[in-house]
Order: structure tokens, then C-alpha cells, then sequence
């Protein structure tokens, strides 16, 4: 018996527009979708400027690529925790 939960598809919505995403995520989840939502938008890094998978956790909230945001790793946890957990 296969368990019909696990064949649902996957889907993460990404872009810059973050309120947009969770509308179109709470419609989608209204028809049975498996949907998360990432605050992980396309674009120019801000530090290296390589187009890439960007993630609000720069020194000052830049958005930065995982690249750079492994260069200074305990300036990323912290964004990283403020961000998601409103650390300070
Ligand atoms: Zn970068």
C-alpha cells in the first residue's frame, strides 16, 4: 500500500516577493499541495556580484550568495537567527 502523502510533489516558491509566494502557497496547499515557501531569491550577490541563489544573511542584510556567506560563517548564523528567529 503505498501512502498517496509521499507522491505529492514538492513545491518551494522562490523569489523576492515574499508576501506574493504565500498567497499563491496558501492556494495551492488549499488543493492538496506540498508547498514551503523560501525567502531565497536569483540575483546578483551583493559582496561578489555572481548571479546565484541569494539569501538576506549579509553583514548589513545584503543579499548574499552561500559562497560568500560561508567566507564569514558567524556573521551568517547571526543574520541567519535574526532572520528566521528574530534573534538580536
Ligand atoms: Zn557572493
Amino acid at each position: 500500500m503505498s501512502d498517496k502523502s509521499e507522491k505529492k510533489p514538492s513545491i518551494i516558491l522562490i523569489g523576492s516577493d515574499l508576501k506574493m509566494n504565500k498567497d499563491v502557497a496558501a492556494v495551492l496547499r488549499e488543493r492538496g499541495a506540498n508547498v514551503r515557501v523560501s525567502e531565497v531569491s536569483y540575483s546578483a550577490c551583493d559582496l561578489c556580484k555572481k548571479v546565484d541563489e541569494l539569501r538576506p544573511y549579509g553583514p548589513n542584510g545584503e543579499n548574499i550568495c552561500f559562497e560568500c556567506g560561508q567566507k564569514d560563517n558567524a556573521t551568517t548564523e547571526k543574520m541567519m537567527g535574526r532572520k528566521l528567529f528574530g534573534d538580536e
